[in-house]
C-alpha cells in the first residue's frame, strides 16, 4: 500500500520525538480509534467531551502504525509498547502536518465557504474534477479547526484537485484555516443568516467569510455570488486583502459565471449557463434552484483552474443530492407511493426557502398533497421569532398550504399563517412523528426540513421504517 508519509516526512513535519518499533510510514491519518485501518497513524486530539488520549491504547489494538501524542500525557499512558511520536501539542502537529502537505503538493486548491451550500458545492466540485484528475476533498463537514488540518494532512502527494470546506460559527475561525489551505480558488456560496445569535447581523456574517480572501495563494481567484446582497461587502474585502481576481457567478447579468435559466421538470433539470464565454445546455442529476446556483460556481472555479469543462458537464449530469439535503425516496403506501425529500440535514432561513422551493417544483401524484414538514431553526438568537414568521411568504408564493410545523420556535410561523384546517402545529418532534406517520396519503409529496439538533430528522427515518 502507498505510503501517506513516509517517516522522516513525518518527524521533520511535527518535530515529534519517535518511539517503539516504528513503521517505514503511515497509510493514513485517523483521529477516531473505532475506524482506524491498519497503518494508519492515530493523532490523539483533545476534542470538546474526549481527549484521543484515552482511547490511544484502543487505536493500537485496532491496528494503527503510530500513535501521536502529547508529551504530557505520556505518564498517562503507562505501559502502552506500541510505536509513538511523541509532540508537544497534537492539534499543532496535525497543523504542521497539514502544512507540509499544502508545500509539497501541486494540487489547484480550491476552498468553499459560505452560510449555505458548502458541502453541496464541495461534493459537486469532487464528482465533477474527478472527472478530469484525482481529488482530495474533505469528508462530510470537515470544516474546522480539527477538521480542515486533517483533511490538508490526508492529502496524497499526487493530488490534482484539492478541495477544502472551511466552516465558522464565529469571527476569526475562517482566517486561521485558509492560511493552512492556501487556495488557489475561493468560492463564497451564498451570505445568510446563519449561527445569527453569534453575530450583530447579516453584514457581521459577511466580513467573517471575507477572511477567507487572507490565505488566497499569490494570483489566487475569488468567485462570489453577485445575487446576494452582501455582495459589495465581499468585493471590498477582497480588493482590501489585495485580491486581484474577483470572479462573479449568479443569476444577476453581471455576473461573470452566470445562471441563465433552470428548468425543473418531473424527469429532469436542466441549466442554462454562460462559462467563459459559452452558452451551456446542462442536464442536472439533482433537482432544485439552489443546486443549480452551486452548479454554477462549480463550473466557474473549474474553469479558473481550467478543467475541462466537457467533462464537468458530464459528471453534474449523474450528481445526485446528498443524504439529508434533498434526496429523494419512494415509498409504497397501500397499492400506490408517496414521494420523501429529505432535507432534514439542517436549517436556516435561505435553506428553509430552498427546500420550500423543492417541494413548490415537485409533482405530486394523484390526489396528493405537496406538504412541508418544518421544524425549529436554531441559532438565530434574537431574531428567531421574526425569521421563523417570515416564512410564511415563501410558503404562500409557492402556493403550499399544507403546512405541518413543529417546535418551539415554529409557534411563530403557526401564529403568522393563522387558522387553516391544513396547517398543523405539534410542539416537538416526537409528536410530530406520531402525526406524521398517520397523516401521509398515497400521492403527497413531503419535504422535511429542520435544524440538526431539533430530532427532526427522525420523521425520515421514522416513515423509511414505516414505508
Ligand atoms: P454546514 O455549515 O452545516 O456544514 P453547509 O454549508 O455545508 O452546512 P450543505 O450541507 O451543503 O450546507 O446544505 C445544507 C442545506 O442548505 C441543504 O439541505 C440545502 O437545503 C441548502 N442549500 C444548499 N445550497 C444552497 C444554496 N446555494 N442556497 C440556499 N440553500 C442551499
Ligand atoms: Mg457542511
Amino acid at each position: 500500500m502507498t505510503l501517506l508519509w513516509t517517516l522522516p516526512d513525518l518527524v521533520a513535519a511535527t518535530h515529534g520525538r519517535p518511539i517503539g518499533n516504528l513503521p517505514a510510514g503511515i497509510t493514513g491519518i485517523s483521529i477516531d480509534s473505532r475506524s482506524i485501518s491498519p497503518g494508519e497513524a492515530f493523532f490523539a486530539i483533545r476534542g470538546d467531551r474526549v481527549d484521543g488520549h484515552d482511547f490511544a491504547s484502543l487505536a493500537h489494538a485496532n491496528g494503527a502504525a503510530l500513535l501521536v501524542v502529547s508529551e504530557g500525557k505520556l505518564p498517562a499512558l503507562g505501559r502502552l509498547t506500541a510505536p509513538m511520536l511523541v509532540v508537544n501539542d497534537v492539534l499543532q502537529a496535525l497543523i504542521d502536518l497539514g502544512c507540509a502537505a499544502r508545500d509539497r503538493s501541486g494540487a489547484k486548491v480550491i476552498a468553499v465557504t459560505g452560510s449555505v451550500g458548502k458541502t453541496t458545492t464541495k461534493e459537486m466540485l469532487r464528482h465533477a474534477l474527478s472527472a478530469c484528475g484525482s481529488v482530495h476533498a474533505s469528508v462530510a463537514s470537515f470544516n474546522n479547526h480539527w477538521g480542515v488540518p486533517l483533511t490538508l494532512a490526508r492529502m496524497p502527494e499526487n493530488t490534482a484537485y484539492g478541495v477544502f470546506e472551511i466552516g465558522m460559527n464565529h469571527a476569526d475561525e475562517i482566517r486561521p484555516l485558509v492560511k493552512m489551505v492556501r487556495p488557489h480558488v475561493a468560492i463564497i456560496t451564498t451570505i445568510a443568516a446563519a449561527h445569527l445569535g453569534n453575530f450583530a447581523g447579516i453584514d457581521e456574517i459577511a466580513l467573517a467569510k471575507a477572511e477567507i480572501f487572507e490565505g488566497l495563494a499569490p494570483g489566487g481567484h475569488a468567485l462570489l455570488n453577485l445575487d446576494n446582497p452582501q455582495f459589495p461587502i465581499l468585493e471590498k474585502a477582497a480588493k482590501a486583502a489585495g485580491v486581484d481576481h474577483v470572479h462573479t457567478f449568479g443569476a444577476d447579468p453581471q455576473a461573470e459565471f452566470r445562471l441563465i435559466e433552470f428548468v425543473a421538470g418531473a424527469q429532469h433539470n436542466v441549466l442554462w449557463a454562460s462559462i467563459g464565454g459559452q452558452t451551456l445546455e446542462i442536464p442536472m442529476g439533482a433537482p432544485g434552484r439552489h443546486i443549480a446556483e452551486n452548479a454554477v460556481s462549480v463550473l466557474g472555479a473549474a474553469h479558473l483552474v481550467g478543467a475541462d469543462i466537457e467533462k464537468v458537464m458530464h459528471a453534474l449530469a449523474t450528481m445526485q443530492p446528498e443524504k439529508g439535503r434533498g434526496r429523494r425516496y419512494r415509498l409504497s403506501i397501500g397499492n400506490s407511493y408517496f414521494t420523501l425529500i429529505d432535507d432534514s440535514y439542517n436549517a436556516n432561513p435561505a435553506s428553509m426557502r430552498a427546500a420550500i422551493s423543492l417541494l413548490r417544483d415537485a409533482v405530486p401524484g394523484q390526489d396528493g398533497r405537496r406538504i412541508a414538514v418544518l421544524g425549529d431553526m436554531l441559532e438565530m438568537g434574537e431574531f428567531s421569532s421574526d425569521v421563523h414568521a417570515q416564512l410564511a411568504e415563501p410558503l404562500a408564493e409557492a402556493g403550499i398550504e399544507d403546512i405541518w410545523i413543529g417546535g418551539p420556535e415554529m409557534a411563530a410561523l403557526n401564529a403568522a399563517i393563522g387558522d387553516s384546517a391544513r396547517v398543523e402545529y405539534r410542539g416537538n418532534a416526537d409528536a410530530m412523528i406520531e402525526f406524521v406517520l398517520g397523516a401521509v396519503r398515497p400521492g403527497d409529496v413531503l419535504v422535511v426540513k429542520s435544524s440538526k439538533s431539533t430530532g427532526f430528522s427522525r420523521i425520515v427515518s421514522a416513515l423509511l421504517d414505516k414505508y
